[in-house]
């Protein structure tokens, strides 16, 4: 099973990843976890992504596909892949199906998770944290049961500026620039199961599910 994983930042991509993964016995491949196994390994694209980020820059195109490239032709891809951050742009879709055509492979299917953003946005900002042991809360969601205080130590709550209001705002207009336009992109393609992201972890993963389930039958 090849599968993108397309949404917005907290549309709860991560939590379906992990599902998903552990239903096919595929690896999850995202952008991070290559560039830092990528790094560790010290292969030559690794090293050449560790200066680049070192230097506080951007990995440029052609050195995500690179590592794409590499990662997608490892031997535990045999069997599938979930591709999670990947591609993020119109040209990387590109990219990408140059890579997969060299590689013989296609995509089964392109998950979009759909999410309003008036629904997003409470869910990203609510998060708060302890400073003391790390514990999660959310505001509306996971609550306290003393405003700003940790059940579990009594400590001080705080929100991660990754959390703020602006930073969400800003992550989401940059979502939808740059790759929204792949919904339309995959549309076009025929391999896009849009599902609604707006409904408990469960009924996702079972809508997600029938999806994939149109192209073969007896999975989850
Ligand atoms: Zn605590």
């Amino acid at each position: 099973m090849n599968i993108i994983l397309l949404g917005p930042p907290g549309a709860g991509k991560g939590t379906q990843a992990e599902k998903l993964v552990k239903q096919f016995e595929i690896p999850h491949i995202s952008t991070g976890d290559m560039f830092r196994a990528a790094i560790k390994q010290g292969s030559e694209l690794g090293l050449k992504a560790k200066a680049v980020m070192d230097a506080g820059q951007l990995v440029p195109d052609e050195l995500t596909i690179a590592i794409v490239r590499e990662r997608l032709a490892e031997p535990d891809c045999e069997r599938g892949f979930l591709l999670d951050g990947f591609p993020r742009t119109v040209p990387q879709a590109d990219a990408l199906e140059q890579i997969l055509a060299g590689l013989n492979l296609s995509l089964d299917a392109v998950i979009n998770i759909e999410v309003p953003d008036d629904v997003l946005m409470p869910r990203m900002t609510g998060r708060r944290i302890c400073k003391q042991c790390g514990a999660t809360y959310h505001t509306r969601f996971n609550p306290p049961k003393q405003a700003d205080t940790c059940d579990q130590c009594g400590g001080a709550l705080y929100q991660r500026s990754d959390d703020s209001e602006e930073t969400v705002n800003n992550r989401l207009a940059v979502y939808a620039q740059q790759t929204e336009p792949l919904v339309a992109y995959y549309l076009h393609r025929g391999s896009l199961k849009t599902i609604n992201g707006n409904q408990s972890l469960q009924r996702v993963f079972a809508d997600i599910c029938g999806g994939l389930n149109g192209k073969k039958a007896d999975y989850c």
